[in-house]
């Protein structure tokens, strides 16, 4: 009996100490996610595209979920649950999905339709305006993966359509499809035209590659097994910018993919005939469908400051490497500019100041907010808040630091402001966005009215 009390009394002693060490670890790590939940409230409205969506009665509270995520703290556990904190951080890597041991996470669109953010699509990818497609990023959906799925199966979509037009269709001058940026979406739905025997012209104000050229040198790609057009399946999960542009390089070449790069287009109107007439800064072509896969990054937002034209103002930074031993201005507090900062401040000589006009940073990721302050104590990047420049010369910056002005030395400007997405433009072509757009129901009636005109002649 003795016996039997000591043995009880040895595991109390052992594991009581580990419990109460279990209970401390997980109280502190609650009381960590409620002060990030708290956060979350104040920087997010919540996801804005695709996202996780916990079933709390399956979750089991093994909390491998929020350490997968490469974003950091989208996920915490509460209660003993998983829940999203920073919904807005999510940009649907789907990690946690393929973590849970349970299967209690699946990953959910946030309808693009539910959000008058964003434009109207069927789930075919097409806008209210019919035969007019919106793929990728544009849609509200990110990641490379997404891109080149929706890029395949929109122009498969466009192809059914077309053989039913059988000799009709051809007629000089015009294509079957015209595709609109050369990022992942629009590399993806051209090869599909190229596969699927379709004229296509494919235009791209800039070079090849979209968001992705403009990368950081070897930066990290994550990405998802996808059935590649011309090439089939493609497994890698991970791979440096390099190698990816690389690939598709290979695949373009061999399917002989030409592009109209430094094109930029500007309008798209539907002809009486259903052909549309696209407008670009270079003149004009005629297509039966058009595929938009403009991206969100859209065009740089400017400071609006005296100076801002000068060649050493730049809103992209690709090789931190080729600038050593300068006087460097950073303006931004997000995490393009903080990972632009620690970039440049960490190369031989060079002098980075990070100009913010808030009092802290917000919206950035848990490890760009650690890495920054190790910077700062190392001495690599002065970071300024409360401050913004107000003009620009060629060898300084005036700096307003709450409301003082001072000069600083200066050799280069980077702004990253964020961009202005593509909206006006979509709006300009007629598209409508969600569905609070009461002009929708007429334009589906227009539709109709449309496919009836169509079938009786
Ligand atoms: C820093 C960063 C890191 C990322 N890391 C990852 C990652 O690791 N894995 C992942 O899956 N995703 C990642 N993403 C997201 C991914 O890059 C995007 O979701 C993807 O590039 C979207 O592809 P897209 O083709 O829709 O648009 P984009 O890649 O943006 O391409 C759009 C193209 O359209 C062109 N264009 C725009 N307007 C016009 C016009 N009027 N006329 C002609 N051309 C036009 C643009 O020049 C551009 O080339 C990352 C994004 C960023 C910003």
């Amino acid at each position: 009996m003795s016996e039997t009390l000591l043995t009880y009394l040895i595991t109390a002693l052992v594991v009581l100490p580990a419990l109460m060490l279990y209970l401390r670890s997980l109280k502190k790590r609650e009381a960590r996610a409620n002060s990030a939940a708290e956060k979350g409230k104040l920087y997010s409205e919540g996801p804005k595209a695709q996202h996780p969506k916990i079933d709390t009665t399956d979750c089991i509270g093994c909390q491998i979920c929020t350490y997968v995520c490469p974003e950091g703290d989208v996920l915490a556990m509460l209660g003993g649950k998983a829940v999203i904190i920073n919904g807005y951080k999510c940009i649907g890597h789907g990690l946690c999905e393929d973590a849970c041991p349970v299967g209690a996470i699946t990953l959910v669109l946030a309808k693009p339709s539910m959000d008058a953010s964003m434009p109207y699509l069927t789930p075919q990818h097409e806008t209210s305006e019919e035969n007019i497609f919106i793929i990728g990023e544009l849609g509200g959906l990110a990641l490379i993966k997404n891109a080149v799925n929706q890029g395949r199966d929109c122009i498969d979509t466009i192809t059914k359509r077309l053989e039913s037009l059988g000799a009709r269709r051809a007629e000089d001058g015009v294509v079957d499809v015209l595709i609109v940026g050369a990022g992942p979406a629009g590399i993806s739905a051209s090869l599909r035209a190229i596969q699927n025997k379709l004229t296509y012209i494919t235009i791209e104000r800039d070079t090849i590659g979209g968001t992705v050229a403009k990368y950081p040198r070897q930066k990290l790609v994550m990405t998802s097994p996808v059935e590649f057009p011309i090439y089939g399946k493609f497994s890698k999960l991970e791979l440096s910018k390099e190698n990816l542009l690389e690939f598709w390089n290979t695949v373009m070449k061999r399917a002989d993919f030409r592009v109209n790069t430094g094109e930029a287009v500007e309008n798209v109107q539907r002809g009486e005939d259903g052909v549309f007439a696209v407008t670009t800064s270079k003149g004009q072509h005629r297509a039966r469908a058009v595929v938009l896969a403009l991206g969100r990054a859209g065009i740089p937002r400017k400071l609006g400051v005296k100076g801002e034209e000068l060649p050493k103002v730049m809103y992209r930074l690709i090789e931190a490497d080729h600038y050593i031993k300068k006087n460097i201005l950073i303006v931004g507090g997000g995490d393009s500019a903080i990972e632009a900062a620690m970039g440049l401040g960490s190369q031989v000589g060079n002098r980075v100041t990070l100009s913010y006009r808030k009092d802290s940073f917000s919206r950035i990721k848990e490890r760009n907010a650690l890495r920054i302050q190790e910077s700062i104590q190392k001495g690599k990047v002065n970071v300024v808040f409360n401050s913004m420049p107000v003009e620009i010369r060629e060898d300084v910056v005036v700096l307003d630091v709450n409301g003082e002005t001072s000069e600083i030395p200066n050799d280069y400007v980077w702004v990253f402001a964020g961009g202005t997405p593509p909206d006006d433009f979509l709006k300009k072509l007629g598209l409508q966005f969600g569905i609070k757009d009461v002009t929708l129901e007429a334009s589906q009636e227009a539709r109709q009215e449309r496919a009836e005109r169509k079938a009786r002649s």
